[in-house]
């Protein structure tokens, strides 16, 4: 049971991830849980890459409503992109975790810039890949870019780490009737308008039959737990069927 379920992995985590109970911004003590948990399931030998987001600083969305040019106020999103990498990568190297980070958008001096064939070898030498910027391009998420380089680069899944147990008929925040999905398809997923990714990442995801599984990050091992093959959150796969493999929570 301690062999990896999964050989490389995708870990989407939102800027909010970094954020802790704070409105804005990067609490310390949260980036080091972030990169505590990485480390757990790094240190089973799986590959992992890391596309973090930006919103805990900066949301082109929100900012066009304030007047800002839409592409412009995306480009400073992606900006706050790297500011999460480069706070996420010193707190993996913090606790001996070789990284790397790479971003779609060229900044020599503190980032590598996006080669995927280098992702690729960095991942097969044991280290830690964050992808900062997004897609390089307004108008994308990071849910997006998550999408995207998880299929370049051929992980195996994408892990959105949130802060609620899984995929739900509405917000549990809010609703407290709200329905947790164990397994769904893409297709329930678009047909709901369910929150789980904008719909430019669920499609490439369905195009390219790679599984999304929305876990809760906040509790402490569920990433090594999925990474192992227990059944914790939720999983978009492209039909429902009980033999997954995927055991359940112990
Ligand atoms: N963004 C963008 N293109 C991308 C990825 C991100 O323009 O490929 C911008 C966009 O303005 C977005 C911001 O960066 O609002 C922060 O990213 P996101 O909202 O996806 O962060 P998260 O919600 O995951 O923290």
């Amino acid at each position: 049971m301690n062999k990896p379920f999964y050989k490389r992995v995708l870990l989407k985590l939102s800027g909010e991830a970094l954020m802790g109970e704070k409105g804005y911004g990067i609490d310390p003590f949260t980036v080091n849980y972030m990169a505590e948990e990485i480390k757990k399931a790094y240190q089973l030998g799986v590959e992992i890459a890391v596309v973090i987001g930006g919103g805990n600083i900066w949301r082109g969305s929100e900012a066009q409503a304030q007047g800002i040019e839409r592409a412009t106020a995306d480009y400073m999103g992606m900006l706050a992109t790297v500011i999460n990498a480069l706070a996420l990568q010193n707190a993996l190297e913090k606790q001996e975790v070789d990284t790397r980070v790479q971003s779609a958008i060229e900044m020599r001096e503190l980032a590598e810039p996006y080669i995927r064939r280098k992702a690729i070898r960095h991942l097969e030498k044991g280290r830690v890949v964050i992808f900062a910027a997004g897609t390089g391009n307004p108008y994308f998420t990071t849910d997006t870019a998550a999408a995207l380089r998880a299929i370049e680069i051929g992980a195996d899944v994408i892990m959105k780490g949130t802060k609620v147990d899984g995929i739900y008929s509405s917000d549990p925040v809010k609703n407290s009737k709200a329905k947790k999905f164990d397994i769904l398809t893409y297709m329930d997923v678009i047909r709901n308008s369910l929150k789980v990714m904008d719909s430019t990442a669920i499609t490439l995801c369905m195009d390219n039959n790679l599984p999304i599984i929305v876990f809760n990050i906040r509790k402490s091992d569920n990433l090594k737990k999925i990474i192992l093959g227990q059944k914790i959150g939720s999983i978009v796969l492209k039909e429902v069927k009980n033999d997954t493999g995927i055991q359940e929570e112990s």
